[in-house]
C-alpha cells in the first residue's frame, strides 16, 4: 500500500481512538462558581453524563437551578438523544458481531476494540462520534450566562429592554460560557446594541474605556 495512504489510515485510527476516549473517559474540567472563582474537578464521561441526565440528577450546576417543568423537558431530550446514540451503537456492534449491554461506555470501548481488528474506513464513524459529543454537550452542558456590571463600552448603555416582558433591565452586558471549557472561549454580548465580543476582547474594551 502507498505509504501516504497507510499513514492517513493510521491518523484516522488515532482520531477515532481520541473520539472514543472523549465520550467514554472521565473529564478533567474547570468549573466556574457563581462567585466567579474557578476550580478544577473531575466529571463523569460524557456518555454517562447523558445517561444520568435522563434521570434528572447529578447535572451541572446550571441545570440544578432550572425550574422543575423546564427540567422535565430537558430530561426528555436527554432520553431521546441517549436512545438515538444507543440504537446507533447497537447497530455498529451487531455489524462487528458483538452485543450492546447496560454499560454504554464499555460498549463503545468494545466496539472500538472490534474496529481496530478489521479497521473499516474510519471517516464515517469519526464524524458520528464527534457529532455525538456535540449533541451530548448541548444537553448536559448548555452555555451558562452571567451579567457584567459595567456599562456597554460600545453604546454606553446601562439598561436594556427584555423583549418578552418588555421590561427595562439593568446590566446590558451578558457573558456566555461553558462549565468545562476555558474562560478564554467565553463570549459576550450587549443586549442593548447587539455588539458581540469574545470575553478577552470585552475585557480589553472595558480597560480602554477606563483609560479614555
Ligand atoms: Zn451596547
Amino acid at each position: 500500500m502507498d505509504r501516504t495512504i497507510e499513514q492517513k489510515k493510521e491518523d484516522n485510527g488515532n482520531d477515532l481512538r481520541e473520539a472514543v476516549k472523549a465520550l467514554t473517559e472521565p473529564i478533567c474540567a474547570k468549573f466556574i462558581r457563581d462567585d466567579g472563582t474557578v476550580m478544577v474537578g473531575r466529571q463523569n464521561p460524557l456518555l454517562e453524563q447523558l445517561e444520568t441526565a435522563i434521570r434528572g440528577s447529578g447535572i451541572g450546576a446550571g441545570r440544578s437551578q432550572a425550574i422543575a417543568s423546564e427540567r422535565s423537558v430537558l430530561d426528555a431530550q436527554a432520553l431521546f438523544e441517549f436512545q438515538q446514540i444507543r440504537d446507533q451503537l447497537r447497530g455498529w456492534l451487531v455489524d462487528a458481531e458483538r452485543e450492546i449491554d447496560g454499560d454504554i461506555c464499555g460498549s463503545l470501548q468494545r466496539w472500538y476494540v472490534a474496529w481496530v481488528v478489521k479497521r473499516p474506513a474510519a471517516k464515517f464513524y469519526l464524524s458520528e462520534l464527534r457529532r455525538w459529543k456535540t449533541v451530548i454537550t448541548s444537553v448536559v452542558d448548555p452555555p451558562r450566562q452571567m451579567d457584567h456590571p459595567s456599562p456597554c463600552p460600545e453604546c454606553g448603555a446601562t439598561v436594556w429592554l427584555e423583549e418578552l416582558s418588555k421590561e427595562e433591565r439593568q446590566r446590558p452586558l451578558a457573558i456566555f460560557y461553558r462549565e468545562n471549557e476555558s474562560i478564554e472561549t467565553a463570549n459576550a454580548k450587549c443586549r442593548a446594541c447587539g455588539k458581540k465580543w469574545t470575553v478577552l476582547e470585552l475585557a480589553q474594551e472595558l480597560a480602554n474605556s477606563l483609560v479614555s
